[in-house]
């Protein structure tokens, strides 16, 4: 029995310690329900962001497909643009190459090799006087060294043609893809020449 001043009053241990009393069973239910929770909140975390990164990469392969089909789109547009400037063949071109041994008509045709070179500039001068096109076979070195001249040469109509990089017999002929390297280098300089702005 307890006094506080006012009351007498009973304090009822055993119903207390009863109270105090922790049931296992419960606390065991209780911390796997914690832990479902937990595994339930890292489940949704995860699958959001499984969702959420699924969805990131396809728009980012959406997005390539997209740049590859512009990209495809303008390569075809280039290569359309090529073949009308490259000039065609036609029957009358082809009867020409025939008769060309055998034809009245006196005909010249003019080729330059090795260039271009320093006096480039001069024939070209000369050849637009007369309205004269010719064929010019260029070396990859010269081409590198003068790309204005080639780009010269192609602009004022006449015909650019390959005749190796190096013009160094002992390098052209050392073995067969020498010679093949030769003229892909020379090509790769013509390519080049096509980006390269006229002075
Ligand atoms: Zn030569």
């Amino acid at each position: 029995m307890v006094n506080d001043g006012n009351n007498d009053y009973y304090i009822d241990y055993e119903k207390m310690a009863r109270h105090r009393k922790i049931n296992p069973k419960k606390v065991v239910i209780m911390i796997i329900m914690i832990l479902v929770l937990f595994l339930f909140i890292w489940i949704v975390k995860n699958l959001l962001g499984l969702i959420f990164k699924t969805q990131e990469y396809k728009a980012q392969v959406l997005a390539v497909q997209e740049l590859e089909k512009v990209e495809n789109e303008r390569k075809k547009e280039e290569e359309r643009l090529r073949q009308l400037r490259i000039p065609k063949l036609t029957q009358e071109g082809k009867d020409n190459i025939s008769k060309i041994y055998s034809s009245e008509t006196k005909r010249a045709f003019l080729t330059f090799d090795d260039g271009p070179s320093s006096v480039t500039p001069t024939i070209l001068d000369t050849l637009k006087q007369e309205n004269i096109k010719a064929s010019f076979f260029v070396l990859g070195s010269r081409v590198e060294a003068l790309p204005e001249t080639v780009k010269r040469i192609y602009e004022e109509g006449h015909y650019i043609a390959n005749h190796g990089y190096s013009h160094s017999y002992s390098a052209i002929y050392s073995s067969p893809q020498a010679v093949l390297d030769e003229f892909n280098q020379c090509n790769e300089a013509v390519k080049k020449c096509n980006r390269c702005t006229r002075i």
